[in-house]
């Protein structure tokens, strides 16, 4: 008997096959929402750093100031001490005050409500003119402030969406951010959840360093691509 070759299965098919078992395995995906402009804030404050030291970082500039505004207006020296813990400091609270500097030229108050009327991608370019700010940053405010159907590319997306072969292996992650957001790929209402189970698998099995492929539930539907 001649064994006939299977079909190639689709991006998107193998994308709801790897989302299935990694939600079976870590359960739902949840995250908080909060507005836009908090957002914003938030991801420029976890730029290089871990989830700890970025909450640490932004509750301590919540209690130190009343409200954006007085972060906006404040002396630079404050707001630098205010987000010791989040590293690289001086370059943040500079990124921050300028971002908020630039939606108070454009908008007269830090009101960012006027970007729901806008396009995935007019978000994206408003975002990113602001100085620190990058396709990533700009991803989280649309995924996870305005609950569009867009996925941010963080390092652990990155790395374990290359290993699995859902992105070629060179894509930087700019571009990673294209191909996963095609049609042909996630499937829109999966995006924010297999953001998050991606960074949850990355974190703990699929590391930068020793990936434990022994023990991984992702075992027989990833080619290990690099490993
Ligand atoms: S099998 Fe290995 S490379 Fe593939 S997802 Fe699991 S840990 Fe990562």
């Amino acid at each position: 008997m001649v064994a006939t070759k299977a079909p190639p299965r689709s991006l998107r098919r193998r994308v709801r096959a790897l989302h299935r078992r990694l939600e079976d395995h870590y359960g739902p995906a949840q995250k908080k929402r909060i507005g836009p402009l908090d957002e914003l804030m938030l991801t420029i404050l976890s730029q290089n750093t871990n989830d700890t030291n970025r909450d640490r970082a932004y509750e301590s500039l919540r209690a130190r100031f009343p409200d954006w505004d007085a972060v906006r207006v404040a002396p630079r020296g404050e707001v630098e001490k205010a987000i010791k813990s989040a590293g690289l400091w001086k370059q943040k609270a500079r990124s921050l005050q300028e971002a908020l500097a630039a939606v108070y030229d454009e908008q007269g108050d830090l009101d960012l409500s006027h970007l729901e009327e806008r396009t995935d991608h007019e978000v994206i370019d408003y975002l990113t003119s602001f100085r620190g700010v990058g396709l990533k940053t700009a991803a989280c405010v649309l995924c996870f402030a305005m609950g569009r159907s867009y996925m941010p590319v963080d390092t652990h997306v990155h790395r374990v969406a290359r290993r699995l072969g859902l992105i070629a292996e060179r894509a930087t992650a700019d571009h990673a951010h294209e191909l996963l957001n095609r049609d042909s790929s996630v499937p829109p209402e999966l995006r924010f959840s297999f953001h998050i189970q991606l960074i949850r698998h990355g974190r703990a099995v699929c590391r930068a360093g020793r990936p434990a492929c022994d023990t991984c539930a992702l075992g027989g539907l990833c080619p290990r691509i690099g490993i």
